[in-house]
């Protein structure tokens, strides 16, 4: 019988070994399958995944994925790494944002209580309502409420503190929600050490700027996620938890690979750790300066192709807090060129290669975002809209 290593080495020695040439020529399974790929012009949308992890991410992974690890012991060592790079008390890999939201609120009902932990999502025994702004709730909520909790919706700073008490658990932020609400970022972490609750901001889409990973720790927030996927192009099923030793502690107590728990289905191996961190390290490292200018110009390619025909005009705005990157916003009279914005949409996702305008794209407007794109996706994105809107001009 060969040994391993002398049997590879023969393997290897033979010119065309017929199993190694063939593992050599990369598969794409995707073409294999005739699903449809595209120029991303919309952004970190989950349903379009999002985000392209750079080579040193994958590289990483792969790597990773040849070894066998102690996934306690890799968790303990990549959320110190990561809490170094962040500067906060501590930090973990969770499987995406939305996950981090659950067990964050998890840890925040349970501590580190066993009875607890397995109790959830009934939350009898425990403080099982979160205070939240009005405005405030949205979608993502979901993911806190899976944990048994009553949202708790309030509008002032005193009608806050008149609904906390001892069956307060927790003060959910969603940061992109701050200008809508009477109680800033701010305020919020300093109100809930003033009643010792636990604040949790969802910032999940808010980088760039890349100054926001250390902002909200730093405020006083007790807990902060943001998405692995979007801004920071890790892989699209992590995310970050950021903030107190104690909760971090607690969140991991009820999460895999823990199986009696809230959160076991929400599941991260060795990859998305490792890929989660490198991603991150390449995140912080990159340029974002030029990186801007980079944006700025593919804004202004595809600005310039639409603007030729008659009646076109565009505006390009940059939203304040989540997805904080241009997006160019085109308009026409459409008695002049004859055609929706939402048609347009159409045509592109049809069109050769196909590309993704941006979802919220209406009868008014057509809208763009590149900060997705590969080098020399804007020139074709130009062309075709240039294409499309000639051709339904008058
Ligand atoms: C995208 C998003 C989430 C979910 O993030 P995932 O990493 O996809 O789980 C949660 N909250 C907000 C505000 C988001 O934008």
């Amino acid at each position: 019988m060969f040994g391993r290593r002398p049997f590879l080495g023969f393997m290897s020695s033979l010119p065309f070994a017929p199993g190694l040439r063939a593992a050599t020529k990369k598969r794409d399974v995707i073409a294999e399958l005739g699903v449809r790929t595209f120029i991303n012009a919309a952004g970190t949308y989950t349903a379009l995944t999002a985000s392209l992890m750079p080579p040193e991410v994958m590289d990483a992974m792969r790597t990773a994925s040849r070894q066998y690890v102690n996934l306690i012991d890799l968790q303990d060592a990549v959320g110190k790494r990561i809490a170094t790079l962040l500067e906060c008390e501590s930090a973990m890999v969770t499987s995406g944002a939305a996950c981090a939201l659950t067990i964050g609120t998890a840890a925040c009902l349970t501590g580190k209580d066993r009875a607890r932990i397995q109790r959830l999502p009934d939350v009898t025994g425990m403080p099982g309502e979160v205070l939240v702004q009005k405005s405030h709730r949205y979608g993502y909520d979901h993911a806190v409420r899976a944990c048994g909790v009553k949202l708790v919706e309030i509008e002032t700073a005193e009608e806050l503190e008149k609904a906390a008490g001892p069956q307060s658990a927790m003060m959910l932020f969603f940061n992109d929600a701050e200008p809508r609400g009477r109680i800033n970022a701010d305020e919020w972490a300093r109100l809930g050490k003033k009643l010792n609750i636990p604040t949790f901001n969802d910032a999940s889409a808010d980088v760039p700027p890349v100054s926001n990973l250390k902002k909200y720790t730093k405020l006083g927030f007790d807990l902060v996620t943001f998405s692995g996927g979007k801004g920071i192009c890790g892989p699209q099923s992590a995310g970050l938890l950021l903030g107190r030793k104690d909760l971090i502690e607690a969140a991991r107590m009820n999460t895999s690979p823990n199986s009696d728990t809230i959160s076991r289905g929400m599941k991260v191996n060795k990859e998305e750790m490792v890929g989660m961190l490198v991603a991150l390290e390449a995140f912080m490292q990159r340029d974002h300066e030029a990186e801007g200018r980079e944006w700025d110009k593919r804004v202004a390619t595809i600005q310039k192709a639409a603007e030729k025909y008659k009646t076109v005009s565009c505006s390009v705005e940059v939203p304040p807090i989540a997805n904080h990157t241009p997006h160019l916003k085109i308009k026409w009279d459409q008695g002049a060129i004859r055609i929706a914005p939402p048609d347009v949409l159409k045509a592109l996702r049809e069109g050769s290669p196909s590309i993704e305008a941006c979802p919220m794209t209406n009868k008014e407007m057509l809208v763009f975002t590149v900060w997705m794109m590969q080098p020399g996706d804007a020139e074709v994105v130009a062309r075709r809209v240039a294409e499309i809107l000639k051709q339904a001009s008058a």
